[in-house]
């Protein structure tokens, strides 16, 4: 008895003390009487790691052991959907604006603009006629939160002519190791000139899937490298004890599926359609395309709509008049006359086109699973260990805006699909 007394005694002891030392070691810790400038500052920071093609599954078919950490510490959901056509461009700026294509004027990695009479492509990054509608940079500029973009879609155009703080013209040959140091440097600049926002983005996994196919090697050699560097970022931010302040939000853009040259169809055996224009079949080079648009007159789109509206059961042709609404390409100006839209997997081409790859690739119906991406996030702001519904990308900008405290302007997200990520306040 007496001994067990003596032990509880010790133990209370223990207690006691454990207690005065967490008291003791708050009060050591706590700003006594430093100027605001010697405060370390933890106001919250958004970082956007945009990871190109990362389909909403890969992670749990390779190993990831850094995303997959994330995802645990915060919250993933089990999809992502993209926009139609489940293409990158069309992605990542309804990421950066929340908006669909019919409202931010990104209608494929190739646009026609018939306003303009005009095509823009990926290398026009710097013209800002393509880029409509408001994305997150010029939201957070516009209210007094410095943007800085390590590459995103429509980062290198003056839209609404409020560039971000800081910002990188695209140039695949950079290598991520630099990109993520870029990340870090900005985070190093005085506290008056650091970005409260800033994206990060990596395109090794997109390309590593189209070269060698989904569930390849090479896919998963590059995974692991783009997890790795994913690694070291977090590395950094812990050695500027920045980490506890981030509010981390990682996204894919859209999923991956295999390609086969048994899986064309041939438009030209059913149509002469030639006197269309076609962002992704025109021109003598082009074809093998997972989604086509088509512009002309009344007459020839509906000669080619009767042509080809029942001539493959592997693919389905709509009118403007027909689109469905979940296709959201009614853009005023920009919405295609005519659209075909081949089964996941399938590709429509011309006779003269070789197909020669590539292996997988990406652009089909976002209705379909193997186009979803992933989306991960992780921080302060976030419920811990939870898995969540499937989101949309148009839902990013809401998380964005409400991370870093702004007014989000007029978006096509949901409030109520993105509330179940966020810790209850
Ligand atoms: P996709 O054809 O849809 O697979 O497009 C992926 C490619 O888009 C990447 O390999 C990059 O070369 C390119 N890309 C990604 N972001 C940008 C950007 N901000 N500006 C220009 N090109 C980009
Ligand atoms: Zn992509
Ligand atoms: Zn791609």
């Amino acid at each position: 008895m007496t001994c067990l007394r003596s032990l509880w005694h010790t133990r209370m002891q223990i207690r006691v003390f454990a207690m005065v030392l967490v008291i003791c070691t708050a009060m050591v810790s706590l700003p006594t009487s430093a100027t605001a400038a010697d405060q370390p500052d933890n106001q919250p920071i958004t970082l956007l790691i945009g990871i190109d093609g990362l389909r909403w599954d890969i992670i749990d078919r390779h190993p990831a052991p850094t995303l997959n950490r994330l995802a645990e510490q915060g919250v993933r959901a089990q999809g992502l959907i993209p926009v139609l056509p489940s293409k990158t461009f069309p992605n990542f700026y309804a990421i950066a604006t929340g908006l669909y294509p019919e409202n931010n004027g990104v209608m494929d990695n190739t646009t026609y603009a018939p306003e303009l009479d005009t095509t823009f492509r990926m290398s026009d990054q710097n013209d800002a006629r393509w880029f409509q509608g408001e994305p997150i940079w010029v939201t957070a500029e516009q209210q007094g939160v410095r943007a800085a973009t390590m590459f995103w879609v429509g980062s290198a155009a003056p839209v609404a002519d409020t560039p971000p703080s800081y910002w990188r013209q695209f140039d695949g040959n950079v290598s991520n190791d630099e990109r993520v140091q870029q990340v870090l440097d900005w985070l190093d600049l005085p506290e008056s000139q650091r970005p409260g926002f800033i994206s990060l983005y990596f395109e090794a996994v997109d390309s590593a899937s189209h070269d060698a196919g989904v569930d390849s090697a090479e896919e998963r050699q590059v995974l692991a490298e783009v997890d790795t560097v994913v690694a070291h970022l977090l590395k950094g931010l812990e050695a500027r004890e920045l980490l506890p302040q981030m509010n981390i939000v990682i996204v894919g853009d859209h999923g991956m599926t295999d390609l086969s040259g048994d899986r064309i169809i041939y438009l030209d055996d059913y149509v002469d359609f030639s006197h269309l224009h076609s962002p992704q079949l025109s021109g003598e080079r082009q074809g093998n395309a997972v989604f086509a648009a088509f512009y002309g007159d009344d007459i020839a789109v509906e000669e080619v709509y009767q042509a080809l509206a029942l001539a493959h059961p592997r693919m389905r042709v709509y009118r403007k008049s027909q689109f469905p609404d979940w296709f959201r390409l009614s853009h005023p100006q920009r919405a295609p006359d005519l659209i075909i839209l081949p089964d996941n997997g399938w590709l429509v081409s011309k006779r003269d086109i070789e197909f020669r790859g590539p292996r997988a690739t990406h652009g089909f119906s976002p209705q379909h699973r193997d186009m979803h991406a992933g989306l991960i996030v992780s921080g302060p702001a976030f419920r811990q260990g939870v898995t969540v519904e499937p989101l949309h990308v148009v839902d990013i900008y809401g998380i964005l805006t409400r991370t870093l405290g702004i007014v989000p302007a007029r978006n096509d997200g949901s409030p109520r699909r993105i509330e179940p990520l966020f810790r209850p306040d």
